[in-house]
C-alpha cells in the first residue's frame, strides 16, 4: 500500500444517512493535488445499511478504508481499532454524524506541526442545554480531579502524532480520557476553536446515564493509570549504536 500522510479514524454506529455527504466534505476539505491521506470508517457493529454503504463508497474512492467489527463495542474501542489500522504518521480523529466539520481538518493538522496533540473546542455547540451544561460540569470535575488542562475532551476533532497512540491501553470509556492521559504522559497538547453542527441524521447514542455516571466511575481507574501508565518509553535511540 502507497504510503499516506494523516489517518482520519472515525467511528459510526447507525449512521448510514450521514456517510456519503460525510465521505463528500472530506474529498472537499482535503483537495487530492495538496493532501495524501486515508479515511478510516470503523463500523462498530450497525445494523443499519451503513456496512453496505460504506462498501460502496470504498469502491468509489480508494482512499476510503472500511473496517466492520462483528459486534458493537462502544466508540472508545472503535476508535482503538482505528488507529491500530492507520498507517499515516498523523491521526485525525471525527464523528461520522457531520456535527464535526472536516473543513476544520488542515487547522488542526497546521497545529499539530508544534505539538504532539490537538484537541478541539466545540466554541459553539450545536446540542441541547442539558448535554452542554452536563459536559462543561463533567469537564470540570475531571480537571480538577486529574490535573488536565482538556477544555473540552468530548469533542472528538483531534489531531495526534500516532507514536503517542501506539500503546494506547484499550478500553471502554478511554476516549473520554484520551488526551489527559498522553498529556500526563508528557505529550505536548494545543487546543483550536472548531466549528460544531447540529446533528441532522440518526440519534445521538448517548444520554445522561451513559455518560455522566459512567464517566464519573472511569475517573477513579483513569487517576490510578495516569500515575502508572506511560504512553512512550524513554529508550536512548543513541545507546544502541
Ligand atoms: N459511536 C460508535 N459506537 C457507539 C456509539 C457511538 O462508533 O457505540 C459513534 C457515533 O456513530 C458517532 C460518534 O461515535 O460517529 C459520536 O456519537 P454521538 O454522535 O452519538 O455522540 P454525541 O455527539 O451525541 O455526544
Ligand atoms: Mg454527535
Amino acid at each position: 500500500m502507497k504510503t499516506v500522510d494523516i489517518s482520519i479514524v472515525i467511528p459510526l454506529f447507525n449512521e448510514a444517512g450521514s456517510l456519503q455527504q460525510l465521505c463528500e466534505e472530506i474529498r472537499l476539505a482535503l483537495p487530492e493535488a495538496e493532501w495524501n491521506y486515508e479515511v478510516i470508517l470503523v463500523n462498530d457493529g450497525s445494523t443499519d445499511d451503513s456496512r453496505q454503504i460504506l462498501s460502496e463508497l470504498a469502491l468509489e474512492n480508494r482512499r476510503i478504508r472500511p473496517i466492520h467489527l462483528t459486534r458493537n463495542v462502544g466508540q472508545s474501542l472503535a476508535f482503538v481499532a482505528g488507529f491500530r489500522a492507520a498507517l499515516a504518521p498523523v491521526i485525525v480523529t471525527l464523528d461520522a454524524d457531520l456535527q464535526n466539520d472536516p473543513a476544520d481538518i488542515p487547522q488542526l493538522v497546521k497545529a499539530l506541526e508544534e505539538c504532539d496533540l490537538v484537541s478541539g473546542i466545540r466554541a459553539k455547540r450545536e446540542d441541547t442545554w442539558l448535554r452542554k451544561i452536563s459536559s462543561r460540569l463533567a469537564n470540570g470535575t475531571r480537571r480538577r480531579i486529574l490535573g488536565d488542562s482538556v477544555t473540552d475532551v468530548g469533542c472528538s476533532l483531534k489531531a495526534y502524532r500516532a507514536q503517542w497512540l501506539r500503546e494506547v491501553p484499550a478500553f471502554n470509556g478511554l476516549h473520554r480520557f484520551l488526551p489527559c492521559l498522553l498529556e500526563a504522559s508528557g505529550a505536548r497538547l494545543r487546543e483550536v476553536d472548531v466549528q460544531h453542527r447540529p446533528r441532522l441524521h440518526g440519534e445521538s447514542k448517548y444520554g445522561l446515564h451513559n455518560r455522566l455516571w459512567r464517566g464519573l466511575y472511569d475517573l477513579v481507574g483513569v487517576r490510578w493509570l495516569m500515575k502508572r501508565w506511560q504512553a512512550q518509553l524513554p529508550i536512548d535511540r543513541d545507546g544502541s549504536r
